[in-house]
């Protein structure tokens, strides 16, 4: 088949963090690659979620370095936080990143298409009208919160909308108990709002080890959020000046916004890809194999849209695999185990490997070490924040299988000792890491009675 039968060699939907690296990388190996996009480049990470949301997380926390601040000399005098500005700041930011990702796609060579991309059938896409044909085509438009079906829901915002509101209002409800939803309460909490968090089962976290869990609902109830665990809105209604939230089983809550942090879904709608025969779970994510292949031949998906671990360093990486697989003769496979990741709640949580209750599932017999302080910061501050490290170590090998952690910085460390998990360390190897004195950190490495 001669190459240039086609307009392109691969054509990519979805400028995000996985689509503009699949791009770049294709380009730079040669390959003839036009990425479609009808937003702003980078995608949620970089538009609406990882990075807005970390400069937000920045922001929540001067409300307590500036506390904080007089126990250590400082007198900081009256302060005020103005969301406006705030927000404008993001935006220029957020612009500049978006420029760095045009020039990133113009100087590899990619063919930049501004709008919809529809499929037509497996090797040809339509975006505002004109045909483009593909050789490959690779699916990675990402997610889009979900909200569920509930009488009021027209009233409910989600992340999408907190990064470009004109105000922040004084009482917030938010909903759900997973990544987002345990953020923006951090956030908003620090920003001097009135939180209520509510979430429908008996602890949020789902998923995370059982003491982070508890110990992260201690903290943030500490610092003023008002958390209820077994609690879920049945219905919204708008006032002249806010919104009752009537719950299951009936109480009342008057709040002025109500925002939903209550998962993501798979972007799959509107795509055309039952013109090309492209399969679908039941969810509604593109079904791919090892090598990010759908069902038809000539035709890949990768990052949110597949659903399996919506992560920006997760799509980045199946991306890259994708490439090097497809066009520099190499037969790579994702590994998904041990992926460290951070949750920027305040205080935040990092981890990597497995929780307790899955350790003992999968290992049997685990030895468990855990330190719970409070951080030297917090002997003058004034704060009684405290922080929380956890080793779980498999008895039979010694290897480290879990570290998590509850306090500042974890994300920040968790990188670290995501590599050493990487590399297969044991208990013993931690132990015969010299700590780095004063930190937190060095708790890791001197933990030497198990529980
Ligand atoms: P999650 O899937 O993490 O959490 C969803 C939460 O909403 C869960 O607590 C879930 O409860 C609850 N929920 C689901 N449906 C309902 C419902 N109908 N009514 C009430 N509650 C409901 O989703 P998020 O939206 O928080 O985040 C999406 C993904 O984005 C994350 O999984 C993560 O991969 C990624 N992300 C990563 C971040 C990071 O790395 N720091 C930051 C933000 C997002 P239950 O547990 O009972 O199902």
């Amino acid at each position: 088949m001669a190459q240039h039968e086609y307009d392109y060699d691969l054509f990519v939907i979805g400028a995000g963090s996985g689509g503009v690296r699949a791009s770049r990388m294709a380009a730079g190996l040669g390959v003839k690659t036009a990425v479609a996009e009808y937003s702003d480049l980078g995608g949620t990470c970089v538009n609406l979620g990882c990075v807005p949301k970390k400069l937000l997380v920045y922001a929540s926390h001067f409300s307590e370095d500036l506390e904080q601040a007089a126990g250590f000399g400082w007198d900081i005098g009256q302060s005020q936080f103005n969301w406006q500005n705030l927000i404008t700041a993001k935006n220029k930011e957020i612009k500049r990143l978006n420029d760095i990702y045009k020039n990133l796609l113009d100087n590899a060579g990619v063919d930049l298409i501004n709008g919809k991309a529809i499929l037509v059938d497996k090797h040809n896409i339509r975006v505002n009208d004109k045909i483009y044909s593909a050789k490959r085509i690779l699916i990675a438009p990402g997610g889009w919160p979900s909200v569920p079906d509930i009488k009021g829901s027209e009233h409910i915002i989600t992340s999408n909308q907190i990064f470009h509101l004109d105000q922040l209002p004084q009482n917030i409800i938010i909903v759900g108990g997973g990544y987002i939803a345990v953020e923006f309460a951090g956030i908003f909490n620090g920003l001097g709002r009135n939180v209520t968090q509510l979430y429908r089962g008996d602890m949020f976290l789902r998923g995370f080890d059982d003491d982070i869990r508890q110990f992260l609902a201690n903290e943030i109830v500490k610092k003023g959020i008002d958390l209820k665990f077994n609690s879920n809105i049945a219905a919204i209604e708008k006032t002249v000046d806010g919104y009752i939230a009537t719950l299951e089983g009936d109480s009342k809550i008057n709040t002025d916004m109500i925002v939903y942090a209550t998962g993501r879904h798979p972007r799959t709608a509107d795509l055309g890809l039952e013109n090309a025969g492209v399969k679908l779970a039941k969810g509604g994510a593109i079904i791919v194999d090892d090598n990010f292949k759908t069902n038809i031949d000539n035709i890949y998906a990768l990052g949110d849209v597949i659903d399996r671990v919506a992560l920006t360093p997760v799509a980045i990486g199946e991306a890259m695999i994708l490439v090097h697989n497809i066009y520099a003769d190499r037969n790579d496979k994702m590994d998904y185990s041990d992926i460290p990741t951070a949750v920027f709640s305040q205080p935040e949580i990092g981890t990597v490997g497995l929780s307790e209750a899955q350790a003992r599932k999968k290992y049997g017999e685990v030895d468990i070490y855990k330190s719970e302080f409070r951080p030297m910061k917090h002997t003058l501050s004034g704060s009684d924040e405290r922080s929380l490290m956890k080793l779980i170590i498999d008895k039979a090998t010694d290897k480290v299988v879990g570290v998590h952690m509850i306090g500042a910085y974890a994300g920040e460390m968790m990188q670290g000792i995501g590599i050493a998990i990487k590399a297969g360390a044991t208990k013993a190897d931690f132990d015969n890491t010299i700590g780095i004195h004063p930190t937190s950190a060095e708790e890791f490495v001197t933990m030497r009675i198990p529980e």
